[in-house]
């Protein structure tokens, strides 16, 4: 049987023309921002088939963002779960701290070749809002941040840095006051400045083009780490592990591998106190189809069509929606997601920082929880690639308090 076939051409026939990964996707917005997401589309078809816009994100992503990162061989974790060799992703070590500027970088040149020089994002723990400072700051973009009110509470140190790197950030004081609110008044903002601003979106969610454009501005992880694993072990992978929240670095690092059937991809959600009605973010152990900020996907959601309150000991991945290539490659069995609980986080947390030297971000340690027992089940001659999508300092404080350690 010609088992690369159907994966091959699975992988290349999404999305369609409509935006749509099967039932997933789509454009679900306001009449007044199809014009902006139209030319979004048209801009960002002529780059992806631009030498010369190619090579300048190149340099940018080497010079600015670091890359490419390494792929590194987590020995003494290895050692320590006693089966398959775990090699680490280091997206860590990018500038900004995390895989985020990757995306920052490339949605910030489409917005100069669009002549835009105005950019809005929302951000939820941060990250994706200081990526975004950074780069605006360096281009020479005019830069707002939506935050909730919550959130600029609980991250008061990375709304000091996007203000020193020159954004202003807005506090949103609507609802539950975090991600989700946030992302609703950037698109109030879109709406009205749709002329002179671009909204540099933070995963791979949304209305189309936004899912498959910034899973393009991330599948550089995935073409390293295939590179560099063949280099070291001379074969692929068995399995591929990544926290997805949005998806945007499980999808980064998923792609290049998706018409490979010899290796298995795993995406891990957050399982928070455990999966009961607002105690978790696993939208595909207990969401249901539906429609959210422009896009139609597993949602957690009661059975009015609420949007459920959501727990994670890690904000990056407290989201009560999925991007939706990950909901159709569940649905195709390409990939499998399983979630980590915030415990077996706090213990994984530790346990890399000592053993490694390496404190990796809450986000990416859910990866980790469930790269170590596949490891474990693989035994001594497999190989586990496990997306270190961010470095763990700006989660210390938090941390520290979980466990009872006073700073
Ligand atoms: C934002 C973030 C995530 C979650 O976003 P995805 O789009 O799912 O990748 C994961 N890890 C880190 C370090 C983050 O900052």
């Amino acid at each position: 049987m010609p088992a690369t076939a159907a994966p091959k051409a699975a992988r290349f026939s999404v999305p369609d023309a409509t935006g749509h990964f099967g039932p997933y996707g789509g454009i679900f917005v306001p009449e007044t921002l199809m014009a902006a997401l139209e030319e979004l589309e048209r801009v960002y078809a002529e780059v992806r088939t631009d030498p010369a816009f190619q090579k300048e994100l190149r340099r940018h992503l080497a010079v600015f963002a670091g890359r490419p990162t390494p792929l590194y061989l987590a020995e003494r974790l290895t050692a320590h779960c006693g089966g398959a060799k775990i090699y680490l992703k280091r997206e860590d070590l990018l500038h900004t701290g995390a895989h985020k500027i990757n995306n920052a970088i490339g949605q910030a040149l489409l917005a100069l070749r669009m002549g835009k020089k105005r950019v809005i994002a929302e951000t939820g723990a941060g990250q994706h809002g200081v990526a975004t400072a950074s780069v605006c700051a360096k281009f020479g973009l005019e830069c707002v941040v939506y935050m909730g009110a919550v959130d600029m509470e609980r991250q008061a140190l990375n709304v000091f840095r996007m203000r020193l790197m020159g954004a202003e950030v807005r506090s949103v004081d609507a609802g539950q006051k975090t991600l989700k609110e946030a992302i609703n008044e950037a698109m109030r903002d879109w709406v009205t400045n749709v002329r002179t601003t671009h909204y540099i979106l933070g995963t791979a969610y949304g209305a189309k083009p936004y899912p498959e454009m910034v899973r393009d501005f991330h599948k550089v992880i995935g073409a390293e780490a295939k590179e560099q694993i063949l280099a070291l072990e001379g074969r692929l992978p068995d399995e591929l592990v990544a926290c997805v929240g949005g998806g945007s670095n499980a999808m980064g690092l998923f792609f290049e591998f998706l018409d490979e059937p010899s290796v298995r991809m795993t995406g891990v959600e957050a399982g928070g106190r455990g999966i009961a009605r607002g105690d978790h973010a696993a939208r595909f152990a207990g969401g249901k189809l539906g429609v959210l900020q422009g896009c139609k996907t597993y949602i957690l959601q009661d059975p009015d069509g609420q949007i459920e309150l959501t727990h994670s000991v890690s904000a990056g991945l407290d989201y009560a929606a999925v991007g939706p290539e990950h909901a159709y490659y569940r649905d195709k069995g390409r990939i499998d997601y399983a979630y980590a609980t915030d415990d077996e986080v706090l213990d994984a947390f530790q346990l890399c920082s000592r053993l490694e030297g390496i404190i990796p971000a809450l986000e990416s340690t859910h990866a980790l929880v469930h790269g170590m027992k596949r490891a474990r089940a693989l035994g001594p001659k497999g190989v586990v690639i496990v997306n270190l999508s961010g470095r763990g300092d700006k989660d210390v404080q938090q941390v520290a308090k979980l466990i009872g350690e006073k700073l």
